[in-house]
């Protein structure tokens, strides 16, 4: 069976005084050991953070990472330097880094293979925008977004691949469990016929998009959604109860 893997990403949210106060409700719920928990502050928090969480089962990710591992490239950060913080997981491909800062398939493809390969295990989000999936091609985004990295011949075990719709994401508009299900069915079933059945059997396939403590009982009841990626309630204490969804 797959691991339930839940995600935090707190965006570009948050100072020290409510660092503490997610940190703290984290630290209070230290027991859900059938779970990989990987929470994502912004990048100037993520040493603090790592710091202050006491629970062994709580890791910590990045929002973002480069292609290579130094150099001229101001603002950046990369995976070499999340390995010297302690740091093992980055969030890559998410759709604000598509579409708010225009990162294309191959860069993200790129920046995927790079940390894999400085030993950064890798979120990898893939999603439809609603013009997209109005519009039936929701299969083809999806599968287009993933081929960049099927094309690159990648350690599978170290990634979670998280669909989020982008019509889902901070809109409030959760897809209904049946469509998340058939997403997520579809996605398998391409990694089967592109990588093969082992990889497809073991990844990981998390829903992201406005998921909160009332939706995430019935989404995380269907077979292929193995976790989520939340955004706006992992900043309260409520994502305790989203990580303990299949409790
Ligand atoms: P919301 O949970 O705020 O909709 O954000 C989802 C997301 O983008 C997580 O990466």
């Amino acid at each position: 069976a797959r691991r339930f893997f839940v995600g935090g990403n707190w965006k570009m949210n948050g100072d020290f005084a409510s660092v503490d106060g997610i940190v703290a409700f984290l630290n209070q719920s230290c027991d859900s050991k059938a779970v990989d928990v990987v929470v994502a502050p912004p990048a100037p928090y993520l040493a603090y953070v790592k710091e202050k969480l006491k629970c062994g089962g709580v890791q910590v990710a990045a929002q973002n990472s480069y292609k290579v591992a130094k150099g001229a490239f101001t603002g950046e950060i990369s995976p070499a330097m999340l390995r010297d913080l302690g740091i093992n997981w980055v969030i890559l491909g998410h759709s604000e880094r598509r579409h708010v800062f225009g990162e294309s398939d191959a860069l993200i493809a790129d920046k995927t293979v790079h940390a894999l390969e400085s030993g950064v295990n890798v979120v990898f989000c893939i999603g439809e925008k609603l013009e997209e999936r109005e519009a039936g091609q929701t299969k083809e985004v999806n599968f287009r977004q993933l081929q960049s990295v099927v094309d690159r011949n990648i350690d599978w075990s170290r990634v979670v691949i998280a669909y989020e719709p982008v019509w889902a994401i901070g809109t409030g508009k959760t897809a209904s469990p049946e469509q998340a299900q058939e997403v997520h069915e579809w996605i398998r079933q391409f990694l089967q016929d592109k990588v093969g059945l082992d990889v497809a059997a073991t990844t990981r396939i998390i829903y992201g998009g406005s998921v909160t403590a009332d939706n995430c009982v019935e989404l995380a009841k269907k077979p292929d959604i193995d976790g989520f990626l939340v955004g706006g309630a992992s900043l309260k204490p409520d994502f305790v109860k989203i990580v303990n969804a299949r409790d």
